[in-house]
């Protein structure tokens, strides 16, 4: 191949790879699109795709709604994502309430919303991705991203969501998430404090609890603080329900986020919270089997050794009586009662001075 043919082809690859994708079909009325390049979107419109994952067993594809409002003037691109995890509610109805108070006059650059990402997962109200067929295995897709596996269709699912939905069209991203299944969890927020444009971020947020950490690798987070794209987890209580004034405070906190970073023009609200700051915890797990009773709740400050939960028998008599191994806030708490060895009861979290990467200042 000669050297013009070469970059020619290397040139028209690359082009391939940074448009807009249409299959030329419809879904419910919307366009289906394969690969988004929000660049390449008009200005000052609302989109409203279908992004067409892998096909299920029956052949079929799964389709993820996805809102793009590009605003008429430029800027930045926002990126807010939900429902990786298929039982986590909180965050998609987040997402209504957060595009409902967006209109492309008033955006500067790009918000792009995605309303569930884990389309099989959500419909199974499992918190995996949830395989056909007689399968009775589910796999967490926010430990794959970025990674490069294409075998199974939880490998090529979240793959295609990395490279064609996620990756390219983000400069600040926000994912949402709340507590697994039989858990309490206030609004809390993982964040990267090495980063200070990811603190800012987490305090733009109003969250009752952020704890600062590293991150944990093929999470949405991580994969794009990995990229140099600040990004922060946002959790947003309870599993498997929907908490009115969570809702509306994590749509406050994401606004906020919009405002400080010059995509939406207004001024942020500010929440009358005290974000407790921590970068350590403890988990509580059950020694013995039995119902169990919290003697606590998310957001209590405790003392190390007071008590937090109480274990009965069959017969109603205390058996075990757990104590906070620590001093903090309590960060969550197992809500559904009967318990075996080994179950997680709740965190306990804290502030270590000793920690060496994650300070507050
Ligand atoms: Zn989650």
């Amino acid at each position: 191949m000669s050297k013009t043919l070469l970059l020619t082809f290397l040139s028209l690859t690359t082009l391939s790879f940074a448009k807009t994708e249409y299959t030329g079909e419809k879904y419910l009325g919307k366009d289906i699109i394969t690969n988004l390049d929000v660049n390449d979107l008009e200005s000052g419109k609302t989109y409203e795709f279908f992004f067409e994952g892998v096909e299920n067993s029956l052949g079929n594809p799964w389709y993820i709604p996805v809102t793009v409002i590009k605003g008429e003037k430029e800027g930045k691109r926002f990126l807010i994502s939900s429902g990786i995890h298929g039982n986590e509610l909180n965050p998609i109805l987040t997402t209504y309430k957060v595009k409902e108070r967006l209109n492309p006059k008033d955006i500067k650059g790009t918000v792009t919303i995605i309303h569930g990402l884990n389309i099989p997962g959500l419909l199974n109200n499992h918190r995996g991705y949830t395989f056909g067929g007689n399968s009775e295995n589910t796999v967490d897709l926010n430990r794959l991203m970025n990674s490069g596996k294409t075998t199974t269709s939880d490998q090529k699912y979240s793959t295609l969501l990395w490279n064609n939905l996620l990756s390219k069209n983000a400069d600040r991203v926000i994912d949402l998430h709340t507590s697994g299944k039989g858990s309490q969890f206030p609004l809390f927020v993982y964040a990267d404090f090495r980063n200070s444009d990811i603190k800012k971020m987490a305090e733009l947020t109003g969250a009752d609890i952020v704890k600062m950490d590293n991150g944990e690798k093929g999470t949405i987070e991580t994969s794009f603080v990995d990229l140099g794209i600040p990004s922060i987890t946002f959790e947003l209580g309870s599993g498997e329900t929907q908490e009115a004034l969570i809702v509306e405070r994590a749509t406050n906190g994401v606004i906020n986020n919009l405002i400080f970073w010059d995509n939406l023009s207004g001024k942020e609200v500010k929440p009358d919270i005290e974000t407790f700051y921590g970068n350590s915890w403890s988990r509580i797990r059950a020694e013995k089997g039995g119902f169990v009773e919290a003697k606590v709740k998310v957001k209590d400050k405790v003392k190390k050794d007071d008590i937090l939960f109480v274990q009965y028998d069959a017969f109603g008599k205390v058996i075990k009586e757990y104590k906070s191994p620590n001093s903090g806030v309590v960060a969550s708490v197992k809500d559904y009662p009967y318990s075996e060895p080994g179950d997680s009861l709740g965190r306990v979290i804290e502030y270590d001075k000793e920690d060496k990467d994650q300070k507050l200042n």
